[in-house]
């Protein structure tokens, strides 16, 4: 198993202060010169996908686009180390990405044929409703909200809402201390959402993804970022002089497979393909290499029906 050393972690954190490296560029340390440290180099599980060339689904509108295609395009997101992240050389690797090309593959194409599509929490649904993402895997969480638009496969991981501060700052131990806080989140996801409804802060601010909020926290522009513990951790243990997770989540975020509304036979597929790999071995195989290296612990959950 290829696992990042610590030294390569830290040089992300460096990457993600710097903003990836604007000076000096990726690998150089400010001087001009290498650091070996200085990497935000994507590393993947050791789990490989077998591609299963005869499938076929039955009554799927998805499954004949793709197989029509003879490609699979993805939504996904590219900033969340461990789960789903895209390094400077373009490669990506994370929990979400490596149950993509599983799926990719027991869809019959090869994961190398995946076309990957950022998409942002906010532009979810719009993304699968307009058919411009064939399913979507990107800590997308199971709601009756969201189920009015789109369809899950899931839940393929359970973690909750948690905030992630500066090291230094002892004043807050859960969403309680949010009062007279400036919290920050993304725009459209469940965690900004949750703020608000439950009266946690009225300062809140949003941005596209959780790595701005991140930026603005180690500006000192907010005072904590809110989402899952999951996403969360994956900053934190990049940046382990500056930021900590609080540990203690005030929700349960259950992630699913985005797919198109209605679509039965593809989410029957799809929920095939999660369980076969939770019963072999193999989800725990890219746990272990991706999301379990953040520090997170999780069991494979049960799922749900179609
Ligand atoms: N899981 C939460 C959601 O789906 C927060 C993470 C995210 O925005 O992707 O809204």
């Amino acid at each position: 198993m290829r696992i990042r050393t610590m030294a390569a972690v830290l040089g992300v954190a460096a990457l993600i202060l710097s903003g990836c490296g604007q000076e000096g560029g990726p690998g150089e340390n400010g001087n001009g010169t290498e650091d070996p440290a200085a990497t935000d180099k994507c590393e993947s599980s050791d789990a490989t996908f077998e591609v299963d060339s005869g499938v076929t689904v039955e009554g799927s509108k998805t499954f004949d686009k793709i197989s029509k295609a003879g490609k699979v395009v993805v939504g996904v997101k590219a900033d969340q180390p461990f789960l789903g992240y895209k390094d400077t050389e373009g490669n990506r690797c994370g929990f979400d990405i490596e149950l993509a090309q599983l799926i990719s593959a027991k869809l019959g194409v090869d994961p190398s044929k995946i076309e990957y599509k950022e998409i942002p929490s906010e532009n979810r649904e719009t993304a699968l409703q307009g058919g411009e993402v064939d399913y979507y895997v990107g800590t997308y969480s199971i709601t009756d909200e969201r189920k009015q638009k789109v369809s899950f496969a899931g839940p393929y991981f359970i973690g909750g809402q948690d905030l992630l501060v500066r090291k230094d700052d002892d004043s807050m131990k859960g969403p309680e201390d949010l009062k007279g806080k400036k919290v920050c989140s993304a725009t459209g996801s469940t965690s900004i959402q949750r703020i608000r409804d439950e009266g946690y802060s009225d300062d809140t601010v949003e941005f596209k993804t959780y790595s701005d909020c991140v930026s603005q926290l180690l500006d000192q522009k907010v005072d904590a970022v809110t989402t899952d513990d999951a996403i969360l951790m994956g900053y934190a243990s990049q940046a382990p002089d500056s930021l900590k997770v609080l540990g203690n989540t005030f929700s349960e975020e259950r992630y699913g497979v985005g797919l198109p509304k209605g679509d039965k036979a593809m989410c029957e597929k799809v929920s095939d393909i999660l369980k076969t790999a939770m019963d072999d071995g193999t989800w725990q195989k890219i746990y272990d290499g991706t999301l379990g290296l953040s520090g997170t612990t999780s069991e494979a959950p049960k799922l749900d029906d179609c």
